[in-house]
């Protein structure tokens, strides 16, 4: 039996174990996948339980993703350029951790759009929080030209092209609708658009009819901002395809099979989705 959870606090939303549960059931795999609340400041002393938790790794979610990255041994370049883990595994008793949001958005846009990095010259990401920070390394290291990073608090988008010298311009918030005209791929990582939050007013008018507009956020599963992109034709990428799709590296490690995201275990999340 292998055994892997989720670790955050509170973690009664976490929709991982559906994820992971599916892809056991669907391989045939005697493994068990479950949600661990863990209080902040035990963080660290979990993670060097793992193994005596028999425990092969974990995912991180909000509030421990920075506690995390503080704790590994070792950990990929997208963990590095986020500031923050959620995937973890043990390798020769050591911690290993990864961002898997960086590879979830990709594949996510590489699903949707295949041929996306021969036609996005400029990407305009909207948010400088966590998710932004996974986006735009994303981005760059895949050779996007020019990534503009437009954000409420205009310093935390700063913050951001600081540290890739040169890579990001910043936009500030008030003058977007003017920023969109040369835009190949807009991407919403702000929380607007989501259940429960004001939705993103940006006018789409001006934005070029061959661009991509791709949103993160995943409840609904067609935000307002998807909605209104589709009605003018835009190639649209949907939020959810990016949870699964961050799930992937996770379970090949700890499970040892390296899963795929078919349209059966995205209806699986969809009904969740739709049903909360
Ligand atoms: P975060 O670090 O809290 O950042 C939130 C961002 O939203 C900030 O840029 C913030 O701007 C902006 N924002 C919030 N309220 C705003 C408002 N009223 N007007 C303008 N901007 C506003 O959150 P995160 O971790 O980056 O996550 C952001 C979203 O991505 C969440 O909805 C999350 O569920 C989603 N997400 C999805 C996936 C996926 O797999 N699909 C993965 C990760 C995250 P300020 O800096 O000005 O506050």
């Amino acid at each position: 039996m292998i055994r892997a959870c989720c670790i955050g606090w509170p973690v009664t939303h976490i929709r991982s174990p559906l994820i992971h549960g599916f892809w056991l059931a669907q391989y045939g795999i005697e493994g068990a996948y479950t949600r661990e609340a863990v209080e902040p400041g035990d963080v660290a002393r979990f993670l060097h339980s793992l193994a005596d938790r028999d425990l092969a790794g974990c995912n991180v979610t909000i509030p421990h993703k920075e506690a995390a990255f503080a704790a590994m041994d070792e950990v990929d370049p997208g963990a590095v350029a986020v500031g923050a883990v959620n995937t973890v595994w043990r390798e020769a008793g050591r911690l290993v951790g990864m961002n898997s949001d960086v590879v979830g958005f990709l594949k996510n846009l590489d699903d949707h759009v295949p041929a996306w990095e021969g036609e996005v010259a400029h990407a305009l990401v909207l948010g400088a929080g966590g998710a932004a920070r996974g986006v735009v390394h994303g981005l760059l290291s895949r050779g996007v030209p020019l990534v503009t990073l437009a954000n409420r608090s205009l310093g935390k988008a700063e913050a951001i092209a600081a540290a890739h010298p040169g890579a990001i311009r910043t936009h500030d918030w008030q003058g977007l609708p003017a920023a969109l005209g040369d835009v190949d791929l807009l991407v919403n990582t702000t929380s607007l658009g989501m259940s429960g939050h004001p939705s993103l007013d940006l006018p789409l008018e001006t934005l070029k009819p061959s661009a991509i507009v791709s949103d993160i956020v995943y409840v609904p599963l067609v935000t307002d901002l998807l909605a209104r992109a589709a009605a003018r034709d835009h190639h649209i990428v949907q939020g959810l395809g990016m949870l699964l799709h961050q799930a992937v590296p996770g379970f090949a490690r700890w499970f040892g099979v390296t899963p795929e995201v078919t349209p059966e275990l995205y209806e699986h999340l969809a009904a969740d989705v739709r049903g909360r």
